[in-house]
């Protein structure tokens, strides 16, 4: 049986592939390969979609978080609080620049970071004579953390907040879109991310004109007048223009692809919310969901379903199997609470992906609903 697709990139391309080719060829006329005149075009539609004042192209979405953290001067002894059911890069750009993560516990309600575990993995820095300076917080699977909570702590303690929107980019927190969340935000644009292109790209935003032209700097090797003037140790952190000129021509059908993403995620919902823990959002959120994630119910065997819906070409994958405070290259970094993080560890036994793209159809909506229901009877 053929499978249907976990994340459907091929329907996509087919509706605006003539759209893509045409853009392409022009870069290729033009010969601007770096830092071509798309590259801007583009930034400047993405910092308008957003409603933030800077859009910076990067090269990839990790980039896109080491520059904001090379931009805020983070390094050894400053400690970065970052939730542990992540994907790796949102820790890793931390451990880059020498500083400390602290790894922090999640809400089982909506998977992202939990503000109480928050708090106590400030009060964990401060006992280990670090300096509390910076959160991280990640819009898992595409819905936005509770940035309110977040905030309240973060005045507090005197922390900065850069929101990881690799997974969220084109959803919404109590009226603001991400990109204008926090002093700085990030996002990807990694193929199967909302808004992919067709290789690596990433972005950071920031209303702080400061700061932005920091970043601007870093992305081209810290220059100054120009790529061979160097006040700063920076990067080579761009964004392809082939890749700017192809995210243009996906920006035109992305609101489009949100609202099938949003219906297959009402209908999902709708029909297992009887069989499995469906996802929550909180009052006042959207999610673009990059996943439809569920947790299962100590009845149901992951595994077991997993194998059992593969048989009938229903793909599903696990996000993420190992909490990032689990992880071999990790796991000597602190947690908010030395009793660990129950949440995560529990979280990452449980959750379950089922297909989703802005393409989706009814059928194979029917087709995922059918067999998980089939699995549970
Ligand atoms: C994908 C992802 C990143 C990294 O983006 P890349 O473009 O792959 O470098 C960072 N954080 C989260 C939460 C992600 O899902």
């Amino acid at each position: 049986m053929k499978p249907m697709p976990f994340i459907d990139l091929k329907a996509q391309q087919g509706l605006i592939r003539s759209r893509i080719d045409a853009a392409i060829k022009k870069v290729l006329d033009h010969g601007a390969y770096i830092m071509g005149p798309e590259v801007g075009e583009f930034e400047k539609q993405l910092a308008e979609f957003c409603g933030v004042k800077h859009a910076i192209g990067c090269a990839n979405g990790t980039d896109a978080l080491g520059l904001g953290l090379m931009a805020k001067g983070v390094g050894p002894g400053d400690a970065i609080f970052v939730p542990s059911f992540t994907y790796a890069a949102t820790a890793e750009v931390v451990a880059w620049v020498g500083a400390t993560i602290i790894f922090i516990d999640s809400l089982e309600g909506t998977y992202n970071m939990d503000p109480k575990s928050l708090e106590a993995g400030v009060h964990t820095a401060k006992k280990l004579g670090l300096k509390p300076c910076g959160v991280i917080p990640v819009d898992l699977f595409g819905q936005p953390a509770d940035y309110d909570a977040i905030q309240s702590i973060a005045d507090e303690n005197d922390l900065w907040i850069m929101a990881d929107g690799a997974q969220s980019f084109g959803a919404a927190y109590k009226g603001r879109k991400v990109g204008n969340i926090g002093d700085l935000a990030t996002t990807s644009f990694f193929p199967a991310k909302p808004l992919g292109c067709y290789g690596d790209g990433g972005a950071i935003f920031t209303n702080d004109d400061v700061l932005a032209s920091i970043i601007k700097s870093l992305r081209v090797h810290g220059q100054g007048t120009d790529k061979y003037d160097n006040v700063r140790v920076g990067m080579n952190g761009r964004l392809d223009t082939i890749q700017a000129a192809i995210l243009i021509e996906k920006l035109k059908v992305f609101p489009d692809e949100l609202v099938v993403r949003q219906k297959a995620a009402d209908a999902y919902n709708a029909e297992l919310k009887d069989i499995v823990h469906t996802p929550h959002l909180l009052e006042g959120a959207t999610s673009s969901w990059a996943q439809y994630t569920v947790r299962l119910p100590e009845k149901i065997n992951r595994t077991q379903l997993m194998v059992n819906l593969k048989e009938v070409g229903v793909p599903t994958m696990v996000y993420y199997g190992k909490p990032m405070h689990q992880q071999e290259a990790y796991k000597h970094y602190p947690v908010a609470d030395e009793k660990g993080l129950p949440v995560c560890e529990a979280l990452a036994k449980e959750v379950l992906s089922l297909p989703m793209s802005g393409y989706v159809t009814n059928e194979q909506l029917e087709k995922v609903i059918g067999a998980v229901h089939e699995f549970a009877r």
